[in-house]
Order: structure tokens, then C-alpha cells, then sequence
């Protein structure tokens, strides 16, 4: 059996409170517990930091080596409990640069607490290193079976905010060999950012036109795993936009994963390259499970649903969520009046896509209910179908909006990371930062790193109504009529 991968993330502002406690002005070690929630992916297991829990007077030692009582430890243990998380003990070597490997003291230490982390709260404890002189994060997470005490280590720990700033494991995940097919992107940014960007995990969601030519130029960059989940077949009607796509894909029907896979493996410059291929629906259960493996997800779909389930998973997840979308208008004769392109990356300090107003919770209702792939719906609505106008050589400004949003992420030119949510209207071209701000009431906002806390939104694909009889979709079709009713009804308000 393959282990299950591990890593930890949290927000650059829980990151900043551990730091201002671990780091001292005297130049001593400290410590630290933390609560978690567990974030359980397909592959990989994350612990999100949620709360920092700063110990109370005479709940730790400082001097010479930091030690924690085991009041401390109790006390956490019991309040993550009632929370249904668990415990990470944190501490600091102020002189360490880079992963910290784990010394036996520390690892006695930790290890003298996980029977009692995993008794009170049924989950494993995690023990977390900082290194003072570069800020490097290391992680592991325990297991006590028994008499018997063991540790995996992290692969990764993840701090998001403005940045995604990764430390790396670099014994899990070692720095890729440079390849003179990437002298040009590396004299851009250097060896060190290439390094850290080429061993993301990279997920596109959606194999269209925009999410097929991100995933080939990610490829392109180095970037060692690529992975793309689309659950559809190439039709002659995507030829228009599917650049990758033969006219044979169209004869045979080859899914899109297939022809992504196959333009992404031609174009990788990695010396190792890696190719996921999902032919799933992300808002099934599997599909959102598979979401939870990767480290940066581009969000290429233009139906509410699963476009909803990744502005969840962003916030639940700390999994940052690249989206974006093109509006054409259309004069009543059918001649073009505009083209709008937004992009904006869904993370904790960011609006999300509904409160930047890119995702309408009636149409994400209408989706969930199969009424966009029902004609009489459609017909009878005269509502137009989310994402069925497009045209070849404007999804490519969405495309290129989103990978320069991704290098702000992940590079960050002169330390800027994203700017925020972006419109550009191609009759004026104007480009303009859009003044939407975060919402702490909102459903998606308020549940940062509650990882397998989040509220169901993704289905067990049994469960939607495509897979039905006809008559559950008779009654789905009543219950879809009401609930619309029910929503025009209560916005009306
Ligand atoms: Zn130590
Ligand atoms: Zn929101």
C-alpha cells in the first residue's frame, strides 16, 4: 500500500501570530500548541492551523530547552476536542535556516505527548518546526498504536496570503534538475523561485478552451505535476476553442483529460514529468476528495456548481483558486457589443466568487439541480446557459490573466503577490482593479480551514439527478421549478 502523502498549511495570519510568539526578541527558543482541522484529499492528508493557543502563565518553561507542561497540553487537547480538531505542538530554533531535521530531544518531547493528543481528541498530534533565520517551515505528524510511537514527515508546509509561500521537504520532494530547456524562464525569476514553482502540484479544472492551454503552459514552465480533471468528450462544436484538439478527437470522442495529456506531455520541460489525469466531475465527492491533493488550483469551468465547490474549497482547503470568465454581449441584431474578462484568485483576505459577484447562489441552485441540461428548462426559462458563447481568441486573454495572477502568487515580482480581483472590458481596454471586499458572514468566507468541517456541496455521483430514473428526474424537475420559484421570490424581497 502507498502511504498517504502529508502536509500542513495555514493563513499568512495565523503564520504571522506563531511567528511573533516562536521568534524572541532574546534570542531563546519558545513553543507553542496549535489546533488543526484534518483535510482528507484522495492521496493526501493536510493539517490546517486554525487557531494559535498561546500558553498561559507558567504553561511552558523557556529556558535553556523549551518545555511544555502537560496541563498545557491537556488543557488544548480538550478544547480542540469540543471543537472536533486536534493538536500541533510548535516550536522554534532561532538559529536553524532551511527543513529542520527532528533532533531525538524533540523528538522524545513530542513523542511524550501523542498518546495523549490522540486519546482526548481521536486525531494524531502534528509537531512543527520553525527555522528562525529563514523562516522554513517542517512538519510531522505522529501516530501512537499501542506501546508503539512513530512519525511520518510532512512533505510541505503551505502559508497562504497575498503569496503562496511554500517550505519544502526537499528529502520528499527534491529540488528538480535544471534543464537547458528552461534557461530563458529561469533567467526571468531565478533558481530558487523555478525550484519552488516546479514541485506545486498544479490542478486545472475543466479541459476547455482556457484550461487546456493553462495546463500545456504549465507543463511548458517545468512545472513537475500537472493535473487535470475534466469529465467530458471533445465534440465538434469545441473545435472553435480546443486548439489542442484534433478532428479525429471529435470523430472518436477522446475525453479532454486525453488530449490535455497528450499536449502536456509534449510540451513538459521537466526532467521528470508527471501527469494526472481526472476524468471526474468535481462536485461529485470523488472529484472534490481528488481537489484536495494539489497545492494551486486553476478553476477553468464556466457552470455554477462546481465553480461553487472551488470557491468552498479555497477557504475550507487554504487551497488558493485561480478562476476567471469572459462575459460577450450581444446587440438584439447579434453583433458583438462588449467582452468582459474578471479574474481574481478565491483565498482567506480575498472576497470570494460570490461576494466579488462572479457566482450567483440561484444559478448554483439551478445547476445543482440538472436544470442546464434540461431543454424544456431552458426553453421555458429564456435564460441563457452559463458559458455558451466563447470565442477562441479572447479565452486567451482569460488564460493569460490567470497565469500572470499565478506568478503574482507563487513569484511575486518586487514581493507583490495577487492584486485582487481584475475586469477588463475589451471595447474600452481598460483594466481595473474591482472593489469587492471580503464578507465575514459569508457562507464560504467564514469557514477558514475547517477542512472536513465544510458543508456538503459536492454529491456522491449516484446522488445527481443525471444518473436517475426518469421518474426521480420528474420529480427533481418539480422540486427544481419551486425551489426557482421560491429563490425569484425571495430576491424579489
Ligand atoms: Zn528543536
Ligand atoms: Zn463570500
Amino acid at each position: 500500500m502507498i502511504p498517504r502523502r502529508f502536509s500542513v498549511a495555514m493563513t499568512k495570519a495565523i503564520d504571522e501570530t506563531l511567528t511573533r510568539h516562536l521568534i524572541r526578541s532574546d534570542g531563546q527558543e519558545d513553543l507553542c500548541l496549535a489546533m488543526y482541522a484534518p483535510s482528507t484529499g484522495a492521496e493526501r492528508d493536510t493539517a490546517l492551523l486554525r487557531d494559535a493557543c498561546l500558553p498561559l502563565e507558567g504553561e511552558r518553561k523557556v529556558h535553556g530547552n523549551a518545555t511544555v507542561t502537560g496541563r498545557y497540553v491537556l488543557r488544548v487537547a480538550r478544547q480542540a476536542r469540543n471543537l472536533g480538531l486536534s493538536v500541533a505542538i510548535l516550536h522554534s530554533h532561532p538559529d536553524g535556516c532551511g527543513w529542520q531535521e527532528l533532533s531525538d530531544l524533540d523528538a522524545d518531547a513530542e513523542a511524550s505527548y501523542a498518546h495523549l493528543v490522540e486519546q482526548v481528541t481521536g486525531q494524531p498530534l502534528v509537531g512543527i518546526t520553525l527555522a528562525g533565520r529563514d523562516h522554513t517551515w517542517s512538519a510531522r505528524r505522529w501516530s501512537a498504536v499501542g506501546s508503539a510511537v512513530d512519525h511520518v514527515d510532512a512533505e510541505s508546509v503551505r502559508v497562504l496570503g497575498a503569496r503562496l509561500e511554500v517550505s519544502w521537504n526537499d528529502r520528499l520532494a527534491p529540488v528538480p534538475a535544471p534543464m537547458p530547456s528552461q534557461l530563458r524562464t529561469v533567467s526571468a525569476w531565478g533558481e530558487r523561485p523555478q525550484a519552488d514553482i516546479a514541485r506545486l502540484r498544479v490542478l486545472v479544472v475543466g479541459a476547455g478552451s482556457v484550461g487546456m492551454d493553462v495546463a500545456i503552459r504549465l507543463a511548458a514552465t517545468g512545472i513537475e505535476k500537472v493535473a487535470v480533471m475534466d469529465f467530458d468528450v471533445v465534440k465538434e462544436v469545441n473545435r472553435d476553442r480546443l486548439v489542442a484538439a484534433t478532428r479525429r478527437d471529435a470523430r472518436l470522442q477522446v475525453p479532454k483529460v486525453d488530449v490535455a495529456e497528450r499536449a502536456c506531455r509534449s510540451a513538459a520541460t521537466a526532467a521528470s514529468f508527471e501527469f494526472d489525469r481526472h476524468q471526474l466531475d468535481v462536485t461529485s465527492t470523488r472529484g472534490q476528495s481528488t481537489a484536495l491533493d494539489y497545492d494551486v488550483i486553476f478553476s477553468c469551468v464556466d457552470r455554477p456548481w462546481p465553480r461553487a465547490v472551488l470557491n468552498q474549497i479555497a477557504y475550507t482547503d487554504l487551497i488558493p483558486v485561480i478562476d476567471g470568465g469572459i462575459g460577450i454581449d450581444t446587440f438584439e441584431s447579434g453583433q458583438m457589443r462588449n467582452a468582459t474578462v474578471r479574474t481574481h484568485i478565491a483565498r482567506p483576505g480575498r472576497p470570494c466568487l460570490q461576494c466579488n459577484g462572479q457566482l450567483d447562489p440561484a444559478q448554483v441552485a439551478r445547476d445543482r439541480l440538472g436544470l442546464f441540461d434540461d431543454p424544456t428548462y431552458i426553453e421555458r426559462s429564456g435564460q441563457p446557459v452559463p458559458g455558451k458563447q466563447n470565442v477562441a481568441m479572447l479565452s486567451a486573454s482569460v488564460m493569460a490573466s490567470q497565469l500572470a495572477l499565478f506568478v503574482s502568487l507563487v513569484v511575486a515580482p518586487s514581493k507583490f503577490g495577487e492584486p485582487g480581483p481584475l475586469r477588463f472590458s475589451l471595447t474600452t481596454y481598460r483594466l481595473e482593479h474591482v472593489q469587492a471586499t471580503t464578507n465575514p458572514a459569508c457562507i464560504y468566507e467564514k469557514l477558514v480551514a475547517h477542512g472536513d468541517q465544510r458543508i456538503p456541496l459536492a454529491q456522491t455521483v449516484a446522488d445527481t439527478p443525471s444518473n436517475g430514473s426518469m421518474a426521480a428526474k420528474a420529480v427533481v424537475g418539480l422540486v427544481a421549478r419551486y425551489v426557482v420559484a421560491l429563490v425569484r421570490w425571495t430576491s424579489r424581497r
